[in-house]
């Protein structure tokens, strides 16, 4: 799950990112919202999180224009705006849920879990590959009954190859899953990543296409 931050306030949004990052969803964090229109045309967000006040502009204004122009995906908005009215206007311009500043980020990723399952339109967050369960919203991972632990970088490539099971996925696709935890992405550090998921989740599973990408295999269930 990929999320744009657009946060000004530096402490918050670096404490916040790093959280994020640590449960497992890959962050990108920008200050301005030009900054923000520029991350939505190269990038795909699962879900926005959106400051109200920024320097560039007033967040409510910029989430109408960007509602208007058809884009569907959740924003929750963060703000220390604490007045009845503002939450109702930021309801009525397009966010799905509103967390008031200070929040508490349990809460905060309770809301994000939430608004990410009514988006995807399932009561339940499990998605079933074969004999894999992958939990979308707790990022957890099962084979059969057994639970396997992944690490947040583990689970944001097997994430983006469950989401298309049987289909090949592109190196690149899988290469910008991992850049979005800032780190510096090695040309090998994806096959070093495929590799330690093949160790937990069984080396058959992910099949690798020479020159294409990998692929998620849907094995029959007995
Ligand atoms: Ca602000």
């Amino acid at each position: 799950m990929k999320l744009l931050l657009i946060e000004d306030e530096l402490a918050l949004s670096e404490a916040l990112s790093s959280l994020l990052r640590a449960a497992g969803y890959a962050v990108d964090a920008v200050a301005l919202l030009r900054h923000a229109d520029a991350a939505i045309q190269v990038s795909r967000y699962d879900a926005l999180l959106l400051d109200l006040y920024l320097p560039d502009g007033d967040g409510l204004s910029w989430l109408r224009r960007w509602r208007a122009a058809g884009h569907t995906e959740p924003v929750i908005i963060l703000t220390a705006r604490d007045q009845v009215s503002d939450r109702i206007a930021g309801l009525q311009g397009g966010a799905d849920d509103y967390v008031v500043k200070p929040f508490d980020v349990q809460e905060l990723q309770a809301r994000l879990g939430a608004v990410l399952r009514r988006a995807q339109g399932a009561a339940s967050s499990w998605l079933q590959v074969g004999a894999l369960a992958l939990d979308l919203q707790g990022h957890r991972v099962c084979v059969g009954t057994q639970q396997i632990e992944l690490t947040a970088k583990e689970w944001a490539v097997l994430e983006k190859l469950a989401t298309r099971p049987g289909q090949i996925v592109n190196k690149e696709a899988l290469d910008q899953a991992l850049y979005s935890f800032d780190d510096l992405v090695g040309s090998n550090t994806l096959e070093v990543y495929i590799s330690r998921i093949r160790k937990k989740i069984g080396k058959e599973r992910v099949q690798t296409i020479r020159g294409l990408g990998y692929r998620l295999v849907i094995e029959k269930t007995p």
